[in-house]
């Protein structure tokens, strides 16, 4: 099965909702689950050493236990990442600041997903959710300045200054934003290595090769790469040979994913009015069929996506 299929039927069942959302399986209720996994929770990963065996992890509950593999999915800040492949990572600055949380919804919010664009490379978003809220954005184009490191207050306090004056709806999300309970915050960076694998530790996922939301490819990404990584398991003699087939495997279709050009974001948000006119008239005619049409057949080229049918 290609990812980008529709589901099955059976996995549409067991897993999307009636309204669409992917439905999570609490880990109590997953089978056998004392056969297959072992769940730690307020545990973490503090050291990382290679064996003849394995790889040895230190918690900081203070166990320390040998694995065959240590699959790390940690996210674009993965600390096991830098534990391990320490300095290897050269991220790709994308330029980007943006702030992402729930709010309640409005009487005046439509069923659209809403756009706002202001003076000084900033724009302002909401869209309706599934459930009765509404989703809203906050985006900066600006050069990273160690603001992912901040804490939440610091990084609330920096919004609150920098949208102060941006007008539209934003007093009304930044009043929000001081209850919401799952403000999300983070200068996006692409994360690039040379290498996903150490020994008997790999990664996966954002903390290999986060391409950013501007790719919107992240769990398309993430999913492919998790399912590979598996298959390759099954199949290999050794973790190795599995980590270097799966590595090779999701190569080119990482890269493809990480090729947004860097000057998008900037191009989406103006510094000046002109500016964001001149943008609108320009969205206004790409949105039109025929150019739509035309841009299709111009600049579509072949997949490279994994093909998974290899594993049936
Ligand atoms: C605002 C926004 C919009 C996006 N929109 C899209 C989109 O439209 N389409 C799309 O495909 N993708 C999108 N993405 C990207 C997508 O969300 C990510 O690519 C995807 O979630 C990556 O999955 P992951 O499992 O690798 O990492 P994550 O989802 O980041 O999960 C990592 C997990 O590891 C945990 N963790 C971190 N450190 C440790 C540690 N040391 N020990 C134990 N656990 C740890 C974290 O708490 C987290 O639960 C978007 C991302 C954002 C932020």
């Amino acid at each position: 099965m290609r990812i980008s299929e529709p589901a099955t039927p059976e996995f549409r069942a067991n897993h999307i909702s009636a309204n669409g959302q992917i439905m999570m399986r609490r880990h109590d209720d997953l089978p056998n689950r004392a056969d297959r996994a072992a769940y730690r929770f307020n545990d973490r990963i503090e050291a990382v050493e290679e064996t003849t065996n394995g790889s040895s992890v230190t918690f900081s509950s203070g166990t320390n236990e040998t694995f065959d593999a240590v699959i790390v999915a940690e996210g674009v800040g993965s600390s096991t990442r830098e534990l391990v492949f320490n300095g290897a990572n050269d991220p790709r600055w994308m330029d980007m600041t943006i702030a992402y949380f729930t709010i309640p919804r409005s009487n005046d919010d439509d069923r659209m997903w809403r756009w706002f664009n202001a003076p000084g490379k900033r724009s302002v978003s909401l869209r309706p959710d599934q459930r009765g809220t509404a989703r809203a954005m906050l985006s900066l184009s600006k050069e990273a300045e160690g603001e992912q490191d901040w804490d939440v207050e610091r990084q609330k306090a920096f919004l609150n200054e920098r949208f102060a004056d941006a007008g539209w709806e934003t007093p009304r999300i930044l009043a929000a934003m001081d209850s919401t309970d799952d403000f999300y915050f983070d200068v996006l960076r692409q994360v690039r290595l040379p290498r996903w694998s150490s020994g008997h530790v790999v990664l996966t996922g954002d903390a290999a090769w986060c391409a950013t939301p501007l790719a919107g490819i992240g769990t398309t990404l993430a999913v492919t790469g998790a399912y590979v990584l598996a298959q390759e398991l099954i199949r290999n003699a050794g973790v190795e040979a599995a980590f270097q087939a799966y590595e090779k495997q999701m190569r080119p279709m990482v890269e493809n994913g990480q090729g947004v050009p860097k000057i998008a974001p900037r191009l989406m948000h103006p510094k000046s009015r002109l500016g964001i006119n001149l943008l609108h008239g320009v969205l206004g005619v790409a949105s039109t069929d025929i150019v739509r049409n035309l841009r299709a057949r111009l600049f579509s080229g072949p997949s490279k996506e994994v093909d998974l049918t290899r594993y049936d």
